[in-house]
């Protein structure tokens, strides 16, 4: 292994994950998975080839260029789906491959149109409705033109979806905007369909949505955080659990990563450690050295702070995380070894280091810091 830590993505705790969001959301509902963003830092490559040994033939993706390294990965008949960014050169190739892809303004449409008829290959658009999230999406008089461009463009755009996104559902605290989204989503799908615009499929939930407003499915999820195991918030989890009989978590975590103890090193009570002099030895220690510092992802914030595993136990981050090293203490740790295998997060024995606890305590940091593990560690998928 020619690198100083790896992330392991179990393909396990996968088919876990998606067994429990089918059984939330029935047969009738597609499941599409969310993998923008390196797959919430998993790995577009690695996630997408266990998810579709899996069973998913839907994925969702930020932009073309992920678009396209989800379409090099795939074997099956898979359906694709651009939410967010698309150039003009994209669109073409995004065309000709048939990848769907969000339209939520005029230039995009008629553009659209144009590269379909251009090239002789009809187009399946999801439109996209502001309902209140006020970030893209047509409404009003915009909405009346792009209702006019389908009818005029018909024979060369498929009105494939109708859908918006929620201002943050993973809180209760927007419930009342949440609700009135929906509603209004409705109420915009029902004036399109009276003037015939009937889409194949109408989507809005996210991974809190389809928790905590079953309402929302209609005909597809679009399923981020909770695939990867991670629960949107605490709130959801909280108001899943309160339904529920067993209180064990249903979903399992996909990531452990891991490195190596570098070296060992014992040091006398009242040396100081590593750079500066943040920590003092209150006695005499063990150290582990391991070779993950800042540069790795591994923020400089949890100096004095983190916690990683060894041996199944827990050891305390000493001194400041340095750019490729950090000091572990290992004092209370029998029999620690050069190249016992540490772990940064995920589990090892019985203890686990959470996302949470690996950045701050509030899981909506989830999101942020999966995504921000570097695209340079490797990904291995274990059973
Ligand atoms: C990211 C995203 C999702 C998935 O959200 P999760 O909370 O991760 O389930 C769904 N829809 C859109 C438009 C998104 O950008």
């Amino acid at each position: 292994m020619f690198h100083s830590s790896y992330i392991e993505i179990s393909k396990s705790a996968l088919q876990n994950n998606i067994a429990f969001i089918k059984q939330l959301i029935g047969q009738q509902v597609q499941f599409s998975s969310v993998i923008k963003g390196n797959a919430y830092g998993h790995g577009i490559e690695q996630f997408t080839s266990i998810a579709q040994e899996s069973g998913v033939d839907h994925f969702s993706v930020f932009s073309a260029d992920e678009a396209q390294r989800v379409l090099q990965t795939v074997s099956a008949p898979t359906t694709i789906m651009i939410m967010g960014y698309i150039d003009n050169q994209e669109l073409e190739w995004a065309v000709a491959h048939g990848i769907e892809f969000y339209v939520f303004e005029m230039s995009r449409l008629e553009e659209a149109a144009g590269v379909a008829k251009r090239i002789g290959k009809r187009t399946r658009i999801h439109l996209e409705l502001e309902t209140g999230m006020n970030r893209t999406g047509f409404e009003g008089e915009t909405l009346a033109r792009a209702e006019a461009a389908l009818e005029k463009h018909k024979d060369f755009l498929e009105l494939k979806g109708l859908c918006t996104h929620f201002a943050g559902a993973e809180s209760i605290q927007n419930h009342d905007r949440v609700m009135a989204q929906q509603e209004k989503f409705q109420q915009l799908t029902q004036r399109l369909q009276r003037k015939g615009h009937i889409p194949v499929q109408r989507h809005t939930a996210c991974s809190a949505a389809m928790v905590a407003y079953p309402h929302t499915h209609m005909d597809m999820v679009r399923i981020g955080i909770m695939q990867y195991g991670f629960w949107p918030s605490p709130e959801t989890y909280g108001q899943y659990m309160a339904q529920q009989q067993d209180k064990t978590d249903p979903l399992r975590r996909l990531i452990n990563w891991k490195s190596r103890v570098m070296s060992l090193k014992t040091v006398q009570h009242g040396e100081y450690i590593g750079y500066g002099t943040s920590y003092q030895a209150p006695r005499k220690m063990t150290l582990a050295i391991v070779p993950v510092g800042y540069s790795w992802g591994y923020s400089r914030s949890l100096s004095n702070v983190g916690n990683v595993l060894i041996k199944g136990m827990r050891a305390s981050v000493v001194g400041i995380v340095n750019m490729n090293v950090m000091m572990v203490d290992v004092t209370d740790i029998p029999g620690v070894a050069k190249d016992e295998e540490v772990v940064l997060l995920g589990r090892q024995g019985n203890e686990s280091i959470t996302v949470a606890s690996f950045g701050e305590l509030s899981t909506q940091l989830n999101y942020e810091l999966l995504t921000r593990l570097p695209v340079n560690i490797p990904r291995i998928i274990v059973a």
